[in-house]
Protein backbone atom coordinates (compact mmCIF):
# COMPACT_ATOMS: atom_id res chain seq x y z
CA UNK A 1 0.00 0.00 0.00
CA UNK A 2 2.72 2.37 1.03
CA UNK A 3 5.01 2.91 -1.62
CA UNK A 4 9.00 1.92 -0.28
CA UNK A 5 11.57 4.67 -0.17
CA UNK A 6 15.10 4.41 0.43
CA UNK A 7 16.86 7.66 0.40
CA UNK A 8 20.97 8.47 0.19
CA UNK A 9 21.79 11.04 2.60
CA UNK A 10 25.45 11.87 1.33
CA UNK A 11 26.21 14.54 3.75
CA UNK A 12 29.01 16.44 2.91
CA UNK A 13 30.51 14.74 0.62
CA UNK A 14 31.78 14.94 -3.21
CA UNK A 15 32.30 17.83 -5.42
CA UNK A 16 29.59 18.33 -8.53
CA UNK A 17 32.05 16.79 -11.21
CA UNK A 18 32.07 13.29 -8.76
CA UNK A 19 28.41 13.87 -7.67
CA UNK A 20 27.47 13.80 -11.69
CA UNK A 21 30.07 10.51 -12.42
CA UNK A 22 28.10 8.80 -8.98
CA UNK A 23 24.45 9.31 -10.20
CA UNK A 24 25.49 8.01 -13.86
CA UNK A 25 27.18 5.35 -12.47
CA UNK A 26 23.83 4.65 -10.37
CA UNK A 27 20.85 5.23 -13.54
CA UNK A 28 21.56 1.98 -15.35
CA UNK A 29 21.74 0.17 -12.47
CA UNK A 30 18.67 1.17 -10.32
CA UNK A 31 16.64 1.95 -13.33
CA UNK A 32 14.77 -1.86 -13.30
CA UNK A 33 13.94 -0.65 -9.77
CA UNK A 34 12.78 2.87 -9.89
CA UNK A 35 9.00 1.68 -10.63
CA UNK A 36 8.56 0.09 -7.75
CA UNK A 37 11.27 1.90 -5.29
CA UNK A 38 11.18 5.89 -4.51
CA UNK A 39 14.71 5.85 -4.80
CA UNK A 40 16.39 9.42 -3.70
CA UNK A 41 19.86 11.15 -3.73
CA UNK A 42 20.71 13.91 -1.73
CA UNK A 43 23.83 15.32 -2.24
CA UNK A 44 25.62 18.86 -1.08
CA UNK A 45 23.69 21.87 -2.06
CA UNK A 46 26.31 23.21 -4.40
CA UNK A 47 26.16 19.10 -6.43
CA UNK A 48 22.00 20.27 -6.85
CA UNK A 49 21.92 21.92 -9.99
CA UNK A 50 24.77 19.71 -11.59
CA UNK A 51 22.90 16.25 -10.09
CA UNK A 52 19.01 17.30 -11.32
CA UNK A 53 20.60 18.37 -15.31
CA UNK A 54 22.28 14.96 -15.19
CA UNK A 55 19.33 12.98 -14.22
CA UNK A 56 16.98 15.35 -16.41
CA UNK A 57 18.37 15.02 -19.32
CA UNK A 58 18.78 10.49 -19.28
CA UNK A 59 16.27 8.05 -20.75
CA UNK A 60 16.52 5.88 -17.49
CA UNK A 61 13.95 3.13 -19.06
CA UNK A 62 10.85 2.79 -16.94
CA UNK A 63 9.40 6.31 -16.87
CA UNK A 64 10.87 6.91 -13.23
CA UNK A 65 13.28 8.87 -12.31
CA UNK A 66 15.88 8.85 -9.22
CA UNK A 67 15.03 11.78 -6.93
CA UNK A 68 16.96 14.61 -6.09
CA UNK A 69 17.00 15.73 -2.50
CA UNK A 70 18.39 18.48 -0.49
CA UNK A 71 19.72 17.85 2.72
CA UNK A 72 18.80 21.13 4.82
CA UNK A 73 17.11 24.40 4.23
CA UNK A 74 15.73 27.52 5.44
CA UNK A 75 12.05 28.03 6.64
CA UNK A 76 12.42 31.88 4.92
CA UNK A 77 11.53 32.59 1.91
CA UNK A 78 14.97 34.92 1.08
CA UNK A 79 16.59 37.78 3.38
CA UNK A 80 19.68 38.40 5.77
CA UNK A 81 20.52 34.74 6.59
CA UNK A 82 24.20 33.84 5.45
CA UNK A 83 24.91 31.12 4.37
CA UNK A 84 21.19 29.47 3.82
CA UNK A 85 19.41 27.88 0.93
CA UNK A 86 15.54 28.77 0.78
CA UNK A 87 12.96 26.16 -0.33
CA UNK A 88 12.40 28.47 -2.97
CA UNK A 89 15.89 28.56 -4.48
CA UNK A 90 15.39 24.47 -4.64
CA UNK A 91 12.80 24.87 -6.98
CA UNK A 92 13.27 22.18 -10.12
CA UNK A 93 17.01 21.14 -8.07
CA UNK A 94 15.05 19.15 -5.52
CA UNK A 95 12.06 17.44 -4.81
CA UNK A 96 12.63 16.35 -1.55
CA UNK A 97 14.63 17.61 1.35
CA UNK A 98 15.54 16.43 4.25
CA UNK A 99 14.94 18.19 7.37
CA UNK A 100 16.11 17.80 11.18
CA UNK A 101 18.84 15.51 10.99
CA UNK A 102 19.99 14.92 14.27
CA UNK A 103 23.64 16.08 12.98
CA UNK A 104 21.67 19.09 12.04
CA UNK A 105 20.03 19.31 15.91
CA UNK A 106 23.59 18.75 17.61
CA UNK A 107 25.92 20.66 15.77
CA UNK A 108 23.94 23.13 14.11
CA UNK A 109 21.38 24.12 17.41
CA UNK A 110 18.12 23.21 15.19
CA UNK A 111 15.07 22.59 17.27
CA UNK A 112 12.04 20.97 17.30
CA UNK A 113 10.21 24.75 16.23
CA UNK A 114 12.51 25.39 13.61
CA UNK A 115 12.10 21.70 12.36
CA UNK A 116 8.40 22.55 12.37
CA UNK A 117 8.54 26.05 10.43
CA UNK A 118 11.20 24.52 7.74
CA UNK A 119 8.24 21.66 6.98
CA UNK A 120 5.58 24.06 6.81
CA UNK A 121 7.82 26.15 4.26
CA UNK A 122 9.20 22.90 2.19
CA UNK A 123 5.20 22.01 2.10
CA UNK A 124 4.24 25.59 0.88
CA UNK A 125 7.09 25.01 -2.00
CA UNK A 126 5.74 21.29 -2.73
CA UNK A 127 9.04 19.78 -1.42
CA UNK A 128 8.40 16.50 0.29
CA UNK A 129 10.32 16.51 3.58
CA UNK A 130 12.01 13.53 4.83
CA UNK A 131 11.57 14.75 8.56
CA UNK A 132 14.27 12.65 10.71
CA UNK A 133 13.34 12.03 14.54
CA UNK A 134 15.17 10.22 16.92
CA UNK A 135 16.31 9.79 20.20
CA UNK A 136 20.33 9.84 21.89
CA UNK A 137 22.12 6.49 23.58
CA UNK A 138 21.54 8.57 27.42
CA UNK A 139 17.66 8.84 26.24
CA UNK A 140 17.77 5.39 25.03
CA UNK A 141 19.21 4.11 28.03
CA UNK A 142 17.26 6.17 30.44
CA UNK A 143 14.31 4.18 28.51
CA UNK A 144 12.89 7.17 27.52
CA UNK A 145 12.97 6.87 23.40
CA UNK A 146 9.33 6.65 23.40
CA UNK A 147 8.14 9.67 25.11
CA UNK A 148 10.88 11.82 23.07
CA UNK A 149 10.29 10.13 19.66
CA UNK A 150 6.63 11.09 20.07
CA UNK A 151 7.01 14.41 21.27
CA UNK A 152 9.30 15.37 18.10
CA UNK A 153 6.63 13.71 16.38
CA UNK A 154 3.88 16.47 17.80
CA UNK A 155 6.39 19.17 17.51
CA UNK A 156 7.24 18.43 13.90
CA UNK A 157 3.75 18.21 12.47
CA UNK A 158 2.24 21.02 14.37
CA UNK A 159 -0.07 23.41 12.53
CA UNK A 160 0.13 20.67 9.50
CA UNK A 161 -3.07 19.59 7.97
CA UNK A 162 -4.01 16.42 7.22
CA UNK A 163 -3.50 16.25 3.67
CA UNK A 164 -0.40 17.99 3.84
CA UNK A 165 0.78 15.42 6.42
CA UNK A 166 0.15 12.82 3.82
CA UNK A 167 3.45 13.91 1.61
CA UNK A 168 6.02 13.56 4.64
CA UNK A 169 8.24 11.09 4.91
CA UNK A 170 9.08 11.10 8.65
CA UNK A 171 12.64 9.08 9.37
CA UNK A 172 13.07 7.25 12.82
CA UNK A 173 17.07 7.57 13.13
CA UNK A 174 18.48 6.49 16.43
CA UNK A 175 20.70 9.10 16.67
CA UNK A 176 23.30 5.95 18.61
CA UNK A 177 22.94 3.76 15.37
CA UNK A 178 23.75 6.54 13.02
CA UNK A 179 27.76 5.85 10.92
CA UNK A 180 28.38 3.48 14.11
CA UNK A 181 28.12 0.37 12.36
CA UNK A 182 25.17 -0.11 15.48
CA UNK A 183 21.60 -1.22 14.14
CA UNK A 184 18.63 -1.32 15.67
CA UNK A 185 17.27 -4.92 16.05
CA UNK A 186 14.64 -4.90 13.10
CA UNK A 187 11.88 -5.71 16.10
CA UNK A 188 12.87 -2.51 17.98
CA UNK A 189 13.07 -0.48 14.52
CA UNK A 190 9.82 -1.79 13.70
CA UNK A 191 8.39 -0.74 17.58
CA UNK A 192 9.34 3.08 17.36
CA UNK A 193 8.33 2.82 13.79
CA UNK A 194 4.82 1.61 14.55
CA UNK A 195 3.94 1.73 18.02
CA UNK A 196 5.57 5.13 18.63
CA UNK A 197 5.70 7.19 15.45
CA UNK A 198 2.33 5.98 13.32
CA UNK A 199 0.75 5.62 16.33
CA UNK A 200 1.60 8.95 17.36
CA UNK A 201 0.59 10.03 13.76
CA UNK A 202 -2.73 8.21 14.16
CA UNK A 203 -3.63 10.27 17.15
CA UNK A 204 -2.53 13.76 15.63
CA UNK A 205 -4.59 12.64 11.84
CA UNK A 206 -6.79 9.56 12.85
CA UNK A 207 -5.70 5.65 11.04
CA UNK A 208 -6.43 6.02 7.54
CA UNK A 209 -3.50 9.75 7.34
CA UNK A 210 -1.14 7.60 9.90
CA UNK A 211 -1.64 4.28 7.55
CA UNK A 212 -0.54 6.10 4.14
CA UNK A 213 2.43 7.91 5.23
CA UNK A 214 5.69 6.85 4.85
CA UNK A 215 8.47 5.93 7.85
CA UNK A 216 11.47 4.93 7.54
CA UNK A 217 14.18 3.50 9.15
CA UNK A 218 17.51 5.00 9.21
CA UNK A 219 20.93 4.27 11.39
CA UNK A 220 23.62 1.82 10.12
CA UNK A 221 20.88 0.47 7.08
CA UNK A 222 23.23 -1.47 4.78
CA UNK A 223 23.00 -4.39 2.00
CA UNK A 224 23.50 -6.80 4.37
CA UNK A 225 20.36 -5.79 6.57
CA UNK A 226 18.03 -3.86 4.49
CA UNK A 227 15.99 -7.15 3.50
CA UNK A 228 15.21 -7.97 7.15
CA UNK A 229 13.86 -4.23 8.21
CA UNK A 230 12.31 -3.55 5.28
CA UNK A 231 10.27 -7.07 5.73
CA UNK A 232 9.12 -5.35 9.01
CA UNK A 233 5.15 -3.71 8.44
CA UNK A 234 6.06 -0.29 9.59
CA UNK A 235 9.34 0.30 7.91
CA UNK A 236 8.42 1.42 4.65
CA UNK A 237 12.56 2.58 3.38
CA UNK A 238 15.52 3.92 4.82
CA UNK A 239 17.70 6.30 5.14
CA UNK A 240 21.20 5.74 4.19
CA UNK A 241 23.84 7.34 5.08
CA UNK A 242 27.64 5.27 4.43
CA UNK A 243 26.05 2.74 2.38
CA UNK A 244 24.77 5.25 -0.27
CA UNK A 245 28.25 6.55 -1.00
CA UNK A 246 28.77 3.33 -2.73
CA UNK A 247 27.06 2.69 -6.22
CA UNK A 248 27.06 -1.45 -5.55
CA UNK A 249 25.85 -0.87 -1.74
CA UNK A 250 22.89 1.36 -2.70
CA UNK A 251 21.83 -0.65 -5.39
CA UNK A 252 21.64 -3.67 -3.73
CA UNK A 253 19.35 -2.04 -1.24
CA UNK A 254 17.00 -0.92 -3.89
CA UNK A 255 16.98 -4.06 -5.93
CA UNK A 256 16.35 -6.33 -2.45
CA UNK A 257 13.65 -3.79 -1.77
CA UNK A 258 12.24 -4.88 -4.89
CA UNK A 259 12.44 -8.23 -4.99
CA UNK A 260 10.62 -8.19 -1.07
CA UNK A 261 7.28 -6.61 -3.06
C1 LIG B 1 22.08 9.18 8.27
O1 LIG B 1 22.98 9.99 8.26
O2 LIG B 1 20.92 9.57 8.12
C2 LIG B 1 22.40 7.77 8.44
C3 LIG B 1 21.42 6.93 8.66
O3 LIG B 1 23.73 7.42 8.35
P1 LIG B 1 24.32 5.91 8.36
O4 LIG B 1 23.49 5.09 7.41
O5 LIG B 1 25.74 6.06 7.90
O6 LIG B 1 24.21 5.41 9.76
Amino acid sequence: MRKPILAGNWKMNRAPAEAVEFVRALQPKLAPYLAQVETVVCPPFVCLPAVADALAGEKIGVGARIGVGAQNMHWAENGAYTGEVSAAMLKGLAGYVIIGHSERRQYFGETDEGVNKKIVAALAHGLIPIVCVGEDLAQNEAGVTEMFVSGQVRAAFAGISADQARAVVVAYEPIWAIGTGRTATKEVANHVCGAVVRATLAELYGEAVAQAIRIQYGGSANEKNIGELMAMPDIDGALIGGASLKVEAFVEMVRVTAAQL
